[in-house]
């Protein structure tokens, strides 16, 4: 959708120039991009962390541009490369970063636990094994009747046996309470952990790597079941004005503005991702294409008819709208197909006049594409 040195901004093209390498050396190979990279770090201040270095590598290296894209816009602003500005990107295009101290210090916890739990188990299977014991030993000399041992004598073995054995069960009730509760915890912490690396750190939706997960898994689901499935691509028209007349700090409002609405028009299945930049997606599970496209719709207008307002300011800044791609997963093609088909819708929806919803061509084999019929 973007594209590179599009808008002219000056590190776009210095970028594609490779002026931070040194010039005597090939520009386009991994040591280049590599010192380029390493230079462009402690220019800018950026903590030598190999995120970072990962983040700014891709950055040099041509290969994620939506990734490049957004540095380019943030370098544009002039705005800092703080840790959490670093974490957000390389989050949001290269990795989950799960935090490896947590992760070994979660296996560990669960390793002791487990290793406890067994103990006890065993211990349980032991106790349980004597207290067996005890009662048949004493349901023979009773079943022999023979007197030796008195029946008092007898009973209060059994009631001291089931004592002992009660308390063990208390005992041990307590101890698997605790492991669970410990396991339960640990849990909650790797979900949180898990949900935090899976949503767009702006906007609080799901991020580009949920999305890639979700629509496979979507569209196996959807192939398995027979049902149908659509995709919706929308893309805020004229962001690039309103950021430059308004800032940055403005356009981000704008980007969770627009997610808030998103969110707000979907059902609990769907999917709802900040695919990249201004760009968002909707996963729609078991929807025609007809279907998308009114949900499609209904984003269009509740989005058009709510008034920007800046917050530090109180004023509104008036209006903004987003353009809409949907196409229908057809059986047996290729997420990325879909993808394509629904950036195409898209790019029709703004050359159609923007604020509006386009659908994508179906794929034939072989062939150009013919429109989506409307169902
Ligand atoms: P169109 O209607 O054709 O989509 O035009 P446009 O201006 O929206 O599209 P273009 O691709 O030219 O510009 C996209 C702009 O989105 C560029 C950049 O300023 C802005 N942008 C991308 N990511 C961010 C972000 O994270 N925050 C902010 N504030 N702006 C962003
Ligand atoms: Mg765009
Ligand atoms: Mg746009």
């Amino acid at each position: 959708m973007f594209l590179e040195g599009e808008s002219g901004d000056p590190n776009t093209l210095k970028r594609k120039a490779g002026p931070l390498s040194d010039e005597t050396e090939p520009r386009s190979t991994p040591s280049a991009y590599a010192k380029s990279a390493l230079q462009m770090m402690e220019k800018k201040g950026i903590p030598p962390k190999p995120n970072n270095f990962a983040v700014w590598y891709r950055y040099f290296s041509g290969a994620y541009p939506e990734l490049a894209r957004t540095l380019d816009v943030i370098l544009e602003a002039g705005l800092p490369f703080t840790e959490e500005r670093n974490a957000e990107i390389y989050d949001r295009f290269l990795g989950v970063t799960l935090d490896e101290d947590f992760l070994n210090d979660a296996t560990l916890r669960v390793e002791t636990e487990l290793k406890k739990l067994m103990t006890y188990l065993e211990e349980a299977g032991t106790d349980a094994q004597a207290y067996g014991d005890t009662l048949s030993v004493v349901s023979g000399e009773l079943a022999r009747g023979d007197g030796r041992k008195d029946i008092r004598a007898i009973l209060e073995q059994v009631i001291a046996a089931t004592r002992t054995m009660e308390e063990r069960n208390q005992v041990l009730e307590t101890r698997l309470k605790e492991s669970t509760g410990e396991i339960r915890s640990l849990k909650e912490d790797v979900e949180s952990l898990r949900h935090e690396a899976m949503t767009d750190a702006l906007t609080g939706v799901a991020n580009r790597k949920l999305f890639d997960e979700e629509i496979r898994i979507g569209a196996a689901e959807a192939m398995d079941r027979g049902q149908p499935l659509t995709l919706l691509m929308i893309d805020i028209d004229h962001f690039k004005n309103f950021n430059d007349t308004h800032g940055h700090q403005v356009g981000d409002q704008v980007l969770r503005f627009v997610a808030r609405i998103l969110k707000s028009c979907v059902r609990g299945e769907d999917l709802t991702a900040r695919y990249g930049g201004e760009e968002f997606s909707i996963v729609l599970p078991n929807t025609t294409l007809k279907n998308g496209a009114k949900v499609g719709e209904h984003v269009c207008t509740q989005v058009s008819k709510k008034a920007v307002i800046n917050r530090a300011t109180g004023k509104s800044l008036g209006t903004i709208t987003v353009s809409v791609g949907a196409a229908e997963f057809q059986p047996g093609e290729s997420v990325e197909s879909l993808i394509e088909r629904a950036d195409e819708a898209l790019y029709l929806a703004k050359h159609n006049g923007r604020n509006r919803v386009e659908m994508g061509l179906t794929t034939t084999p072989g062939g150009r594409g013919t429109r989506q019929a409307h169902p």
